[in-house]
């Protein structure tokens, strides 16, 4: 054998052999038998570089350094998950999918698992690239580090693997593993690692992989993302992804109803306890692909997929203090300061106690014992109050009426459960709140500045609103302390590159109340420019004496305006007309226009766009030439709605090829015009 065949060879059966042990769980060599031929091939490559190859099970053993992780934007965005957490949940969102969907729904049943979020992605067979979660749209590429990581295949088996896709999946780090490392930090007398699941996210962001390879983790994959996959639905995803190589969790079911969704809840919530890795609920899946495409998605997450958390771990402990935190909005949260206890692995020692009626309701008082709840990612809550501990000497809360930061009287308007301070200008927790929301990444994402910055600009009196980063130099930030050159630098150029940041994300950072992403997306696509959003209706005519002449006030015109926009309510128009009647607001924002901030869409974003569907609804159901996510963007570029269920509302279905009959029947029973894919294509 030459040597080049050789280490063929060896790679070959050492990757079986990485099958066998980790994907099967039935190893058929010794380890020190697999040691001994792995060992014999790093000799032959060592020896022929020449024959390097990134997917060789030499590679395992890691080494490469990454210093900075790069960010790679996803392809297909990487969405979070709904939440529910009875069975009167999940029976509430089949009723809501039925509507959508034609025929039955199987599910696709899984355990939810707590690690890292990774994305994998495979070219002809081979791995190439993982990337995190980060926030959904981009993350960070840690190719290096998952390489290592035995239980992800290096080199897919079988013939019909698609050229390109991706896959989905967990990297865990099961308890076993997790407990030896904490006994190996305890013999070396370091702090023990706090839960399997930070312990997993951190290892993929070492700088060496090497120290990444000697970490038991392991990868569970459970969703494929490409275009053309073979696959029909969820389960055969699992099944086709087993046989190409991949730990596709095998607890998986294919349930025939929502009843045996429940039976697969209630037998998990008691069995888990005994799996090798922590798992905190089970993952509902629609299993037809068919149907999650005719489901879609909502802003966050599918809406052809919920989460079931099982029910939260609860400890009790003892209220300490209550202290009262102001947000940027001058909305003020009371929270528990707690006698310090450990939940699920972390310790807990705050608590957001919500709003006044909270407290109220609770009639929680410092000096209780009171039960704490946590679950998952949320802060901890407090749930109850153990009334027969209370101390005698106790006194009931009574909320606090001063800013806790500037001392102004609080307020609290008719309806609204927050508390608030209306010093919008003084306080500095509002000040630098506004600022920070303004650079964050959503929004207009000013590298060179955390948090940490905004406050010593806002203390050195340098800045007291976004605007004024905008004038900013070099100079005036290099005495601040901690500040070099290199730094005051990449911030003063990171300010002058957000002037590019397109227009719907200036929106979004100016902080209007309750104008979150999803709706400065939706107030940029519709006005198209700052002028045409800010631009007030002209006043009633004085003079007029006729009772009957129209005397809406420019302020609610503009709020008719803005709520005649699909999926613009009440609360918000209100917040946008305050916004813009704001004197003090509108001097900040001129001082944007002239610091050539993005006051308008782009061409790019412009284009395509027209009026010719304004104010009309569309459903599209069945099968098209064309992919439903083009159809519905065509819907929606042209001043249409894409809604997913026929209502009396509904202008226009769409009808595709294998149409449901229920969804047929009700378009019939409404009377709604029905048209072919390519009736619409002539109506734009
Ligand atoms: P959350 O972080 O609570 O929004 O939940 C969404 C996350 O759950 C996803 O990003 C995945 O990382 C994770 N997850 C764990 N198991 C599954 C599963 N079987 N299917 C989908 N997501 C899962
Ligand atoms: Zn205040």
């Amino acid at each position: 054998m030459s040597p080049k065949e050789q280490i063929q060879s060896l790679r070959d059966e050492l990757r079986e052999h990485n099958y066998n042990y980790y994907i099967n769980d039935n190893p058929t060599i010794s380890d020190f038998e697999f040691d001994k031929k792995l060992e014999q091939l790093k000799m032959l490559e060592a020896s022929h570089p020449e024959f390097y190859d990134a997917t060789s099970p030499s590679v395992r053993v890691g080494g490469e350094i990454t210093k900075n992780f790069n960010t790679v934007k996803h392809i297909n965005r990487m969405y979070s998950l709904d939440n529910s957490y009875s069975i009167e949940d999940l029976q509430d969102w089949e009723t809501r999918i039925k509507k959508i969907v034609d025929g039955d729904i199987q599910y696709t049943c899984e355990l939810k698992y707590d690690g890292a979020s990774i994305s994998l992605h495979y070219e002809n067979g081979k791995f190439v690239q993982a990337v995190t979660r980060g926030d959904g749209n981009q993350g960070d590429d840690v190719t290096a580090n998952v390489r290592t990581i035995k239980s992800v295949p290096l080199q897919l088996k079988g013939d019909d693997i698609p050229a390109k896709f991706e896959i989905r999946g967990e990297i865990v780090l099961p308890w076993d593993g997790f407990h030896k490392m904490n006994e190996e930090r305890a013999t070396q007398g370091l702090d023990l690692y706090r839960n399997p699941r930070n312990t997993a996210s951190g290892s993929l962001k070492l700088q060496d992989s090497a120290e990444v390879a000697k970490r038991p983790l392991d990868c569970l994959l459970y969703q494929l993302a490409g275009d053309d996959l073979p696959i029909e639905t969820q389960f055969d995803s699992l099944t086709l992804s087993r046989k190409w190589g991949f730990k596709a969790p095998k607890e998986s079911k294919l349930a025939q109803s929502i009843e045996e969704v429940f039976e697969f809840i209630n037998y998990w919530d008691i069995a888990r306890k005994e799996l090798p890795y922590e798992t905190d609920g089970v993952v509902v899946k629609v299993n037809s692909l068919r149907q999650q495409e005719e489901l879609g998605f909502t802003a966050k997450a599918p809406k052809w997929a919920m989460a079931y958390k099982f029910a939260a771990e609860q400890v009790s402990t003892r209220l300490e203090e209550i202290t009262y935190q102001v947000g940027r909005t001058g909305a003020i949260t009371p929270v528990a300061n707690l006698a310090p206890v450990e939940i699920s692995g972390t310790t807990v020692k705050r608590a957001s106690l919500h709003n006044a009626d909270q407290i109220e309701k609770l009639d929680i008082r410092v000096g209780d014992e009171v039960y704490v709840e946590k679950g998952g990612e949320i802060i901890p809550k407090i749930i109850a109050v153990e009334l027969s501990k209370r101390p005698e000497n106790s006194v009931p809360t009574v909320y606090a009426t001063h800013c806790p930061e500037c001392n102004t009287p609080l307020i609290r308007k008719d309806g609204e459960a927050q508390h608030f301070c209306s010093n919008e200008l003084g306080c500095a927790p509002q000040i630098k709140g506004r600022i920070e929301h303004f650079i964050s990444r959503k929004a207009m994402d000013i590298d060179g500045i955390g948090a940490e910055t905004v406050g010593q600009l806002v203390d050195a009196g340098l800045i007291s609103n976004y605007a004024d980063l905008y004038d900013l130099t070099v100079e005036q930030v290099l005495p601040l302390e901690r500040m070099a050159q290199k730094s005051a630098e990449n911030m003063v150029n990171g300010i002058e590159a957000s002037k590019q940041v397109p227009f719907e994300r200036v929106l979004f950072g100016l902080g209007i109340r309750y104008v979150g992403e999803t709706v400065a997306k939706k107030l940029a696509k519709h006005y198209k420019n700052m002028n045409a959003l800010l631009a007030m209706p002209p006043a009633p005519e004085k003079e007029n004496l006729d009772l009957f002449a129209d005397v809406t006030s420019p302020a609610d015109k503009k709020k008719e305006e803005l709520t005649a926009i699909p999926e613009i309510g009440e609360r918000i128009a209100e917040t946008v007309v305050e916004y813009i009647l704001d004197q003090h607001q509108q001097q900040i924002l001129s001082r944007l226009r002239i610091a050539g901030l993005q006051f308008e869409l782009s061409a790019t974003q412009l284009e395509g766009q027209t009026d010719k569907l304004q104010g009309k609804s569309f459903v599209i159901s069945g099968v098209f030439e064309m992919s439903r996510k083009d159809l519905k963007k065509l819907i929606e570029d042209n001043g249409g709605k894409a809604s997913s269920s026929i209502s009396s509302k509904t202008d226009y279905l769409v009808r595709g090829e294998n149409m449901g009959p229920s969804k047929l029947e009700k378009a019939e029973k409404l009377g709604i015009t029905m048209i072919s894919e390519q009736e619409f294509l002539e109506m734009v």
